[in-house]
C-alpha cells in the first residue's frame, strides 16, 4: 500500500486562506492520506480540523510551526503532537503572537510615511480568523489595495528584512524551543531548514547536531526552499545524525503560489519513526 503524507500546511487559524474544514477537503481531494496541520504558533485550527479530517477520510497529524531564532536568523520549529495545554509551550506560543500583532501599528505607520494609504483597519480585515497578524495579512491588503499583484510582491518590495514596512518582532530561542516542545511531549522537526537566509554555513551539520543533542528529532528534507542540491546534503546529513526526514507542500491555499498539496511528500516508514518519537515522548 503507498500512502501519500504532507506534514506541513497552514489554515486561516495563521496565515492559510482555506478553513481547517477546507483544507482537509482539498487535502482529500489531492489524493493525501495523511495531512499535518501546522499553523504558525497556534494550536486554534486543531479541532475542526479533526472534525473534517474524519468526515474527508484523510489522517490528521496535529502540529505547529514555531517562529524561532538562531545565530540572530529566522528559523521554523515544527513541533508534532506536542500537549496543546503544556503551561510553558502555551505561555511561550502566546509571547510569540503577541510580538507578531504588536508590531502591526509600526508596520502601518512605516508604509503610511512612505505614501500608501493602509489602514490597520485594512489589515485587521485579511487577518480574519487568525489568532495573530503576521506580515502575510499586510501583504493581503496590500494586494487588495492594488499596491501589488501578490504577497510575494508585498514581500519583496515593503515587508521583507531591510525593506521599508520591515519592523522586527520577538522570536523564541530555537535550541529552548526544542527542549520545550520535547518537553511537552512533541516532536521537534525543522521545517526548511536552508529556506529562506539559511544554509549550510548558518546550519550546518555540525549546528544540527548540537540541536540534536538537545532533543531535535528531525529535518524538513523535501520542501519547495530547497533545490535537487540541497536536499541530498540535508538527507545526508540526517541520516548522520539519525534524524526523521520529512517532506511537505507547506501549503497555504492561495497565499502561496508553487506549494500544492502534496507537491512534497513524506515516506511512511519515516512517519512511523515520527510517531514513534511522539509515543515515547508522552504526546499522540
Ligand atoms: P511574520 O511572522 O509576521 O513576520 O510573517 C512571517 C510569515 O510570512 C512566514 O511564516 C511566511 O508564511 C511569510 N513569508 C515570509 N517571507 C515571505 C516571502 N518572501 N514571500 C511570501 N511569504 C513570506
Ligand atoms: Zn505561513
Ligand atoms: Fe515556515
Ligand atoms: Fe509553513
Amino acid at each position: 500500500m503507498s500512502s501519500r503524507i504532507d506534514l506541513h500546511t497552514h489554515s486561516r487559524a495563521s496565515d492559510g486562506t482555506q478553513s481547517p474544514t477546507e483544507l482537509m477537503e482539498a487535502a482529500a481531494a489531492a489524493g493525501l492520506d495523511v495531512v499535518g496541520l501546522t499553523d504558525h504558533d497556534s494550536f486554534a485550527g486543531w479541532d475542526e480540523a479533526a472534525v473534517a479530517a474524519g468526515r474527508a477520510g484523510v489522517a490528521l497529524v496535529r502540529g505547529i510551526e514555531i517562529s524561532a531564532r538562531y545565530d540572530g536568523l529566522g528559523v521554523h520549529l515544527l513541533a508534532y503532537l506536542p500537549d496543546p495545554t503544556h503551561p510553558p509551550l502555551v505561555a511561550a506560543l502566546a509571547r510569540i503572537l503577541d510580538g507578531r500583532t504588536s508590531r502591526m501599528p509600526a508596520v502601518v505607520a512605516r508604509l503610511r510615511a512612505i505614501g500608501i494609504e493602509i489602514t490597520e483597519a485594512d489589515v485587521a480585515a485579511e487577518a480574519g480568523d487568525s489568532v495573530a497578524t503576521g506580515r502575510p495579512h499586510i501583504a493581503d491588503a496590500l494586494v487588495r489595495l492594488g499596491v501589488v499583484a501578490d504577497r510575494d510582491e508585498a514581500f519583496a518590495r515593503y515587508l521583507s528584512a531591510g525593506r521599508p514596512g520591515y519592523v522586527d518582532r520577538y522570536a523564541a530561542d530555537l535550541g529552548d524551543m526544542v527542549g520545550l516542545v520535547v518537553a511537552a511531549g512533541g516532536v521537534p522537526v525543522i521545517a526548511h531548514p536552508w529556506g529562506r537566509g539559511n544554509d549550510l554555513a548558518s546550519l550546518g551539520e555540525e549546528q544540527l547536531d548540537g540541536l540534536a543533542a538537545r532533543g531535535l528529532a528531525g529535518l524538513e528534507v523535501d520542501h519547495q526552499d530547497h533545490d535537487d542540491a540541497a536536499r541530498v546534503s540535508l538527507r545526508g546529513i540526517a541520516r548522520n545524525l539519525d534524524l526523521v526526514v520529512t517532506g511537505s507542500s507547506d501549503h497555504h491555499g492561495a497565499g502561496k503560489v508553487g506549494h500544492d498539496l502534496g507537491c512534497n511528500t513524506t515516506a511512511p516508514e519515516e512517519l512511523e519513526r515520527l510517531l514513534d518519537l511522539a509515543r515515547v515522548s508522552g504526546g499522540g
